[in-house]
């Protein structure tokens, strides 16, 4: 289904906002890139062109770095106290809201999100998980040590740890939440007392420059924060193999994730991964069907199956299989699929015409694989990057479209018989290990199957369902560390024992 009711009109300030070649935040100042160079930004509703922004190179990325460093060692975010630090960071959180339409807008438009969507989900979460992370601050102590010496007998020690920063953190974020994204990592970097230098995704950068005017205006001193725009290996691989770095934060797909670690590995930098997924969804014959269709749709059919942790393996029970598979199929079909900026979408188009030949490959290879489509299969229109939700059956363990992360809203539906170790063995059955979820009515099953997926989140008769204080990260390839809740401190901060000789 598509929809036809008129765009959300665009606010003065974004029509501004994209209508003035973009510049990027380097040292506290709004500049080009050293080579002059832009590239296009496209609304993938209709494949034009709607902003430009700046093609950073390796010069910018060492101008950015050598700020963030100076902020680091003499600027004064290491020195304020971590009180001022909270309450600069809670108003990066206020001033989202301030803006909350302006960013939804950019979203929306820019990453073909729908606006309904970027406005009560991206944009609400990204300001809560600053406010969250801004809590933090003044609670990152340390501990008090007894210590034992037994080769030093009768002399007493006062020994404690410091958690410090571990310096300079470069950045580097996805296109399919381009602002939460950047809040997920820039959240707790400030709250650590790092400094950063982040690097926007060429496909989506408009919300992440947004978000640096709205850091300068909360007051973030100059350098602490940097952020840049430009392609991944232009750009995005100095950055990550830079010398002054002492970390890297990557979000991403798995292959370039591996690139990330190899570049890190020369000077062993700290690095955390946030990759890809293929995340099984298992729903029991005693599930109530109410929650685990209108959830398994969501799971797989929300951000048009652009997320890393997307439910996109159904495991159905014979019992419940006909009728979830034909009541995940009538919501596809009745997805209302346009534009971002329709506020009656449901399902926006896919974010480039990459990832639209991407996915549609994976159709093809479904149909010459011999699977079935009970919803979608095609693309919708003739312009844009419009992919029909699409739920497969006939599935084997040997298609593409069951192995490999699709990164649409494709999912494959397989029957299963018991609830057994070869149900379980099917859905680790992956490289992957991001996400997962049960649906079921039995609570001992429940918990004994979420114990068993070997996965960094699994939902009980829920699915994609995030918040601040909740880690969120992946076993196996789906990454290393933890985003969010307190884990996310162990990636920024550098554990020093101290100990003092009493006599
Ligand atoms: P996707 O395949 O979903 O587009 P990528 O992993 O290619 O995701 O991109 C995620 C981010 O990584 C983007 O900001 C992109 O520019 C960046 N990137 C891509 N290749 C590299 C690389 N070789 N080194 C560093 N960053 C990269």
């Amino acid at each position: 289904m598509t929809t036809d009711a008129p765009l959300v009109e665009l606010l003065p300030n974004v029509k501004a906002f994209i209508g003035e070649k973009r510049k990027m935040l380097i040292d506290g100042k709004w500049v080009t890139a050293k080579s002059g160079e832009f590239f296009e930004v496209v609304n993938p509703a209709t494949g034009e062109v709607i902003a430009h922004a700046p093609s950073g190179g390796k010069a910018d990325v060492d101008a950015a770095v050598a700020a963030a460093k100076r902020a680091f060692e003499s600027g004064p975010w290491g020195k304020i106290t971590p009180a001022e630090r909270g309450k600069i960071i809670w108003r990066i959180g206020d001033l989202i809201m301030k803006y909350q339409e302006e960013l939804a807008q950019l979203e929306a438009l820019d990453n073909g999100k729908p606006i309904s969507v970027a406005r009560a989900a991206d944009v609400v979460l990204a300001a809560e998980l600053f406010q969250y992370m801004a809590g933090w601050c003044t609670k990152l102590d340390g501990r008090v040590l007894n210590l034992s010496v037994p080769y030093t007998p009768g002399v007493e020690y006062h020994a404690y740890t410091r958690r410090e920063p571990v310096g300079v953190v470069a950045q580097i974020i996805p296109w399919n939440f381009p602002l939460l994204m950047a809040a997920w990592k820039l959240g707790p970097a400030l709250a650590s007392g790092c400094t950063v230098v982040m690097k926007l995704a060429e496909e989506t950068p408009l919300s992440g420059l947004k978000l640096a005017e709205i850091m300068q205006e909360a007051g973030v001193p100059d350098g602490a924060v940097n952020i840049i725009t430009g392609f991944g290996e232009t750009c995005g691989a100095p950055l990550a193999a830079h010398p002054d770095v002492a970390k890297v934060a990557f979000t991403g797909s798995t292959e370039v994730g591996k690139l990330i670690a190899r570049a890190a590995s020369n000077d062993l930098k700290k690095v955390t991964l946030e990759l890809g997924g293929k995340s099984p969804n298992i729903i029991l014959n005693d599930a109530d069907l109410n929650i685990a269709i209108p959830s398994a749709a969501n799971a797989i059919f929300f951000n048009h199956g652009q997320c890393c942790c997307a439910g996109s393996r159904l495991f159905i029970q014979e019992g419940v299989y006909d009728e979830v598979v034909a009541g995940i199929a009538e919501i596809a079909r009745n997805m209302k699929v346009g534009p971002g900026l329709d506020p009656t979408t449901e399902m926006g188009p896919l974010v480039s015409q990459v990832q639209f030949d991407r996915v549609s490959g994976f159709l093809k290879s479904g149909i010459d694989q011999g699977a079935s489509f009970a919803a979608g299969g095609a693309r919708v229109g003739d312009k844009g990057y419009f992919v029909a939700p699409t739920v497969i059956t006939n599935v084997r363990e040997d298609m593409k479209v069951y192995q490999e992360e699709i990164f649409g809203p494709v999912v494959t539906a397989t029957r299963f018989k018991d609830a057994d170790d070869e149900l379980l063995r099917m859905a680790n059955d992956t490289i992957y290990g991001l996400g997962g979820g049960v649906y079921t009515r039995d609570i001992s099953k429940a918990h004994k199957i979420a114990a068993r997926i070997r996965t960094g989140t699994v939902w009980i008769n829920t699915y994609n369902i995030f918040d601040a204080s909740m880690p969120f990260g992946g076993f196996k390839q789906s990454g290393w560390g933890r985003e969010m809740g307190v884990e996310v401190f162990n990636n920024y901060l550098e554990t020093k024992s101290v100990c003092v000789g009493l006599g």
